[in-house]
């Protein structure tokens, strides 16, 4: 999506999975990004990723170290000057260490987030912790922290109050594999407001007219072949406002890719592609 509001413009693009890359021309804000897409079995006991034709990469282990596929980073991701995570799962934390460390970004997500960070090499000054509520500025840019709640998985009966323990130093497996807590962002940018949610659900009262002129919901489910949106998503964007607004379900026509199944970018076609822009 690219749009110009004056002499700015704005370009978004999904990232595949929950991620996205934010850029003006002078920054470049990634979310979620989670280029490995990794093949696992048995995530949470029951979640596989399903098989896909030609797809010959090595299948995950709950018992397995989860690796991030660098190769896969590197032909996507450049530069970037933030990081921010919603949640600390590795389907949206395992690439981060290793891209904060390329690029030099300042990772902005929870303690747990910044545990994984340190624990996976990224430099101290590039850690910034929050808890939901902050408002920052960093020059032109402004980055609204919003208490969240993860997914309602699990018969919308999930909770996970679990944290990444102070003294983790990996290696990232499954079996550690936790949520540590959700936020969500707003983005102020060259004019925009730009709100990210990288799970399905939220806190009414944190998103109530935060009228923002995009958000990026996530809006898959966890069946290969998604026939409706979970409830946490169709309500959700009539309490956040704008009904003129842009709004931009991040997922694949097909695949439930903002659970960040596997995939290959013949499969989501989406996955690299800068989305379409409707107009105001
Ligand atoms: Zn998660």
């Amino acid at each position: 999506m690219t749009r110009a509001r004056g002499v700015a413009r704005v370009r978004l693009t999904h990232l595949g999975a929950a991620g996205w890359e934010i850029t003006d021309g002078q920054r470049v804000i990634l979310m979620d990004p989670y280029l490995s897409r990794l093949r696992y079995r048995a995530r949470f006991g029951l979640l596989d990723t399903p098989e896909l034709p030609g797809d010959t990469r090595r299948v995950f282990g709950p018992d397995d170290d989860l690796v991030s596929d660098t190769a896969a980073v590197d032909a996507r991701i450049t530069r970037a000057d933030f990081i921010l995570i919603s949640h600390s799962h590795f389907n949206h934390t395992l690439d981060m260490p290793y891209i904060a460390r390329k690029t030099a970004a300042t990772v902005i997500g929870t303690e747990s987030t910044t545990i994984l960070a340190r624990a996976g090499g990224v430099p101290e000054p590039q850690l910034l912790t929050v808890r939901g509520g902050e408002d920052y500025a960093f020059g032109a840019l402004s980055i609204k922290v919003i208490p969240s709640l993860h997914s309602a998985l699990n018969g919308k009966h999930y909770y996970d109050g679990r944290v990444v323990p102070r003294d983790f130093r990996g290696p990232r497996r499954m079996d550690n594999d936790v949520e540590g807590g959700t936020l969500a962002y707003l983005l102020r940018l060259a004019g925009y407001r730009i709100l990210w949610f990288g799970s399905m659900n939220y806190l009414e009262r944190e998103v109530q007219g935060l009228r923002p002129d995009v958000a990026l919901i996530a809006a898959a489910t966890l069946t290969a072949a998604p026939a409706a949106p979970q409830t946490a998503t169709s309500r959700r964007t009539p309490v956040i406002g704008g009904s003129s607004r842009v709004r931009v379900p991040a997922s694949c026509s097909s695949w439930p890719d903002v659970l960040s199944w596997s995939s290959r970018p013949r499969v989501c076609s989406t996955r690299w592609r800068t989305l379409p822009c409707s107009s105001r």
